[in-house]
């Protein structure tokens, strides 16, 4: 039977800021590839069966290319005995994690996969600071920006172009008419791509992919909901399946010391 890709997040670096489902897949895991930022004592809660893989960039001669990651999970899900494959990642896993492209690898392929949410850097600085990111008499935006993104881009651009952004807008409904209109006066096209989730993360979440045109009329989006905005949201198709055994080509050699007998696998294009 072939395994499934959990995609976790690990939050900003303490094991008690870990969601349960989080720990508990941890728990069970049969394979765990990490980034640097995950730290001992989140790792400590995989069972001494597991194996441990650090995969971040920071791993000296042993630090991976995004497509040997996105490579690996693919192997360990399709090609091994492995059932829980645990991809853990920093904060929240689709917060600037590179998230895109293991995701866009995972569907290619067929595997299946689920994202576990964790805490973002954003919201523990935020309580290590005490403060609040959106005290309602001062700010009524929360802008999640890089300063080292893909294109070197400078940080302004990213601020000003709606085309370039992801607005995740809080509390959208009940009027989404209304909110259309003022995301197309700040910018956004009618076609733009959005995602209206309800009940996120609980067993009765809804999802919904429109536009922002076809959000404005559409009925029924029960609360609380969440609305994110931009090419981000545009519904992926599953792809192609990618040719694994053209994957598989290559000599085998060691992922770090924990981790003597994963192949080295490369994309073919
Ligand atoms: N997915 C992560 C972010 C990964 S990008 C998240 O949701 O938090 C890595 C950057 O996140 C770091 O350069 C730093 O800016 C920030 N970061 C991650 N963990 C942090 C922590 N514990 N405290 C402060 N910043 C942190």
């Amino acid at each position: 039977m072939a395994g499934k890709v959990y995609i976790v997040g690990a939050g900003p670096g303490a094991a008690d800021l870990l969601t349960l489902r989080a720990a508990t897949l941890l728990r069970a895991a049969t394979i765990v590839l990490h980034d640097d930022l995950v730290p001992a004592e989140i790792l400590a809660l995989c069972p001494a069966s597991a194996q441990i893989v650090n995969v971040g960039k920071r791993c000296g001669r042993h630090g991976r290319s995004q497509e040997q990651i996105n490579a690996l999970m693919v192997w360990h899900a399709r090609e091994t005995e492995a059932q829980t494959i645990v991809r853990l990642k920093s904060g929240d896993p689709a917060v600037f994690g590179r998230l895109g492209e293991e995701l866009d690898a995972l569907r290619h392929a067929g595997v299946e996969f689920e994202i576990v949410p964790g805490v973002t850097a954003a919201s523990a600085a935020a309580a290590a600071a005490k403060i609040t990111l959106t005290d309602r008499r001062s700010a009524s935006a929360l802008v999640v920006v890089t300063a080292h993104n893909a294109r070197n881009e400078s940080l302004s651009k990213a601020l000003v172009e709606p085309a370039r952004s992801t607005y995740a807008v809080y509390m959208p409904g009940p009027d989404y008419g209304g909110t259309v209109k003022g995301l197309v006066e700040s910018g956004y096209e009618p076609a733009t791509p959005c995602a209206v989730v309800s009940h996120a993360g609980r067993a009765d979440e809804e999802v919904r992919y429109l536009t922002l045109a076809e959000l404005a009329l559409v009925k029924g989006i029960t609360a609380p909901a969440l609305l994110i905005v931009g090419e981000v949201a545009r519904r992926s198709q599953p792809g192609t399946d990618i040719d694994l055994p053209n994957m598989l080509d290559g000599p085998s050699h060691h992922i770090d010391g924990n981790d003597p007998g994963i192949p080295a696998i490369s994309l073919q294009p």
